[in-house]
């Protein structure tokens, strides 16, 4: 980060504005209702202190000392009080067992773990984010339960907090010797692989203001990320699953348990499944169904997901399984007892993702525009009074935009808003319309001072990127967002806002040295090469691949297929086969170097270690590669 300018510049305390909106908010929650808190504490069996989690080598890669402020049961003025009380939720840590057979770890990770007591040895589900917290959650278990090998791990859906510590709980090598299956659902590998691929420099970026990893813990900065704590660090894997769960419903008996697994794609994530144990009683609803309203388009960016669906598998899950079913569990959060409670529960959430999609469906066709239906959009009472339908890790506003996106893409439909100046010549237009910055700046601290911060960020913005070197602007734009991170319930909207004030603050951070590997190694072995090549494409600056003609054939060593590149029109496109004589270059490669390209190591230095033989016009490729952009993953947001 850049030095403060002023060590004094924040985070500063709420305002009495702000003070007043959180107090009136508390009076309407009833916190007199604590089973959630008995619910996340319900049978603990242990844990280790603050779920403190270090690599072999002593670096420290989760630890949750740092959110004892959190002890308090009263919110403190810059939190929202609901919010507040989620995060302390979240704090909870530690194993514990669900039912006979059934345990889970939590808190050591955004994730659970969940572990099931077959009759040979153990069924994993969903092994966290990195495999320093598996392989902690794991001996957490052993110390309590003995010493069980794990027979089956099962991926619930594609997203990294569920699959990334695999290699903490077994290795390649068992899976390969055929000692441990990996099931996931259908089209789980390309889902995982594909969201981290073609978006990843950006959605990166944008993660940090979703989850706030450069934000302090504390009360006036980060509290929670809605699901859990934070996202896990450390090291990443992913073990490509050696069964697909493919029929929209499939039973199997997995070491002695009978498995009722229920395909939800394109709800939550595009791969992903709840599963039905009938002997157990227990439905695992995955990330489908948990202590929060979800989002329908995260803010870190995401295609948008479909709620119609989501809500439909909700309703089919409740029809099919709530009969035989006593608690119900999810990969987030803690579990909820008892039949009429869990049905109560899952009837919510499926009306809640239903009614966010009617609505906003009902409202475009009076013609409101996203804006407009986020501006009026209210829950019912009888859903604002469930603390699982509370906006902690999705928010109304953000859910109903994207279900509009969803059918209608980005354009409102307003003509006005189909080539509206970018934000720099606009920036510059408002601010002289207003009669200049000090003019500008006058009316925008007294309406600071009336607490119309949403109002304030927006004409603010227009002067940081008309001048960002304008201090008092920059100063006060972030003092109106930090008020609105006190004031959101939504954790992602909390820390999006104070990272915001943050970096208008101090400045974006700076990048860190050398190239930026999108994806790990591991990933990297098993990525499809058709996806390598759209990673390829999407890197070719077309101003300079104008005018240039390229046939390239492409050969992975020990590997069947042949791919031929064309550059032609600055894209480039590949497909199954070979030039043939008119191919100007062969290249090959094996995997690893590949590994090393898309890690960080990049093409120039490989072809001059001379780890990539090359049939034909060497020149062809290098001119190819001449054409690749370089990214700068920490670029501006809150100024040009
Ligand atoms: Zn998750």
């Amino acid at each position: 980060m850049n030095a403060p300018q002023d060590a004094a510049a924040g985070p500063k305390p709420a305002s009495l504005h702000t003070c007043r909106s959180n107090a009136a908010q508390a009076a309407r929650l009833d916190f007199s209702d604590d089973s959630c808190f008995d619910e996340a504490q319900r049978g603990f069996v242990g844990s280790i202190p603050d779920a403190r989690i270090a690599t072999p080598d002593g670096r420290v890669v989760w630890d949750l000392s740092a959110f004892v402020f959190l002890e308090s049961i009263e919110s403190p003025d810059s939190v929202h009080p609901s919010l507040w009380r989620q995060a302390r939720l979240n704090r909870i840590h530690g194993l514990f067992q669900v039912c006979d057979r059934l345990y889970q770890v939590r808190g050591f990770d955004i994730a659970n773990i969940t572990i099931i007591e077959g009759d040979s040895g153990l069924i994993i589900i969903d092994p966290l984010t990195v495999c320093e917290a598996a392989a902690a959650a794991l001996a957490l278990y052993r110390q309590h339960r003995g010493d069980r090998p794990v027979h089956t791990v099962i991926y619930s859906h594609s997203h990294a907090d569920h699959y990334g510590g695999v290699e903490g709980v077994i290795t390649p090598v068992q899976v390969a010797r055929g000692e441990v299956r990996v099931i996931a659902p259908a089209g789980f590998m390309d889902a995982a692989i594909a969201e981290n691929i073609l978006a990843g420099v950006p959605m990166r970026r944008r993660a940090m203001f979703q989850f706030g990893p450069t934000l302090a813990p504390g009360p006036r900065s980060h509290v929670d990320c809605g699901l859990g704590k934070a996202m896990g660090r450390g090291t990443s894997s992913l073990i490509a699953p050696t069964q697909s769960i493919t029929q929209p419903v499939e039973r199997h008996t997995i070491d002695g348990i009978d498995i009722v697994f229920q395909l939800t794609p394109e709800t939550e994530a595009p791969a992903e499944m709840n599963f039905h144990f009938p002997q157990l009683k227990v439905l695992n609803l995955a990330e489908n169904g948990c202590h929060t309203m979800h989002n329908l388009c995260p803010i870190r960016g995401a295609k948008t997901r479909d709620a119609l669906a989501w809500s439909k598998y909700l309703d089919a899950a409740l029809q099919d399984f709530i009969d035989q079913t006593d608690v119900v569990i999810a990969q987030h959060h803690w579990p909820t007892w008892g039949r009429e409670r869990a049905r109560k529960f899952i009837t919510e959430q499926r009306d809640l993702y239903r009614l966010m999609h009617d609505q906003t469906l009902r409202l475009m066709s009076h013609g409101q525009t996203p804006h407009e239906i986020a501006e009026g959009f209210r829950l019912p009472e009888s859903l604002q009074k469930s603390w699982h339908a509370r906006p902690y890790y999705g928010a109304v506003a953000h859910n109903v935009r994207a279900v509009y996106a969803h059918y209608m893409g980005p354009y409102d439909g307003n003509p006005v808003n189909l080539d509206p100046l970018a934000p720099q010549r606009a920036g510059t237009k408002y601010v002289e319309y207003m009669g200049g910055a000090d003019a500008l700046l006058a009316r925008a601290l007294a309406d600071f001072d009336a607490g119309h911060y949403r109002w304030v960020v927006q004409v603010t913005h227009h002067l940081v990127f008309a001048d960002p070197s304008n201090q008092r602007a920059r100063q006060l734009a972030a003092d109106a967002m930090e008020q609105l991170a006190y004031q959101s319930e939504s954790s992602t909207w909390r820390n999006a806002y104070a990272l915001g004030a943050k970096e208008l603050r101090f400045g974006a951070p700076k990048p860190p040295p050398g190239n930026i590997g999108i994806v790990t190694p591991k990933v990297v072995a098993m990525l499809p090469m058709s996806m390598f090549f759209d990673f390829l494409a999407m890197r070719v600056d077309a101003a300079k691949a104008e005018g240039l003609q390229l046939r390239i054939d492409w050969v992975m060593q020990g590997e069947p297929e042949r791919w031929k590149l064309t550059l032609s029109h600055s894209a480039l496109s590949h497909a199954l086969g070979s030039h043939g004589r008119d191919a100007m270059a062969t290249v090959r490669l094996d995997r690893a170097t590949l590994a090393g390209i898309v890690g960080g190591g990049g093409f120039a230095a490989a072809m001059q270690q001379g780890k990539i033989p090359i049939e034909g016009e060497v020149q062809a490729l290098r001119q190819l590669l001449d054409t690749l952009d370089t990214f700068n993953p920490m670029f501006n947001i809150l100024e040009p």
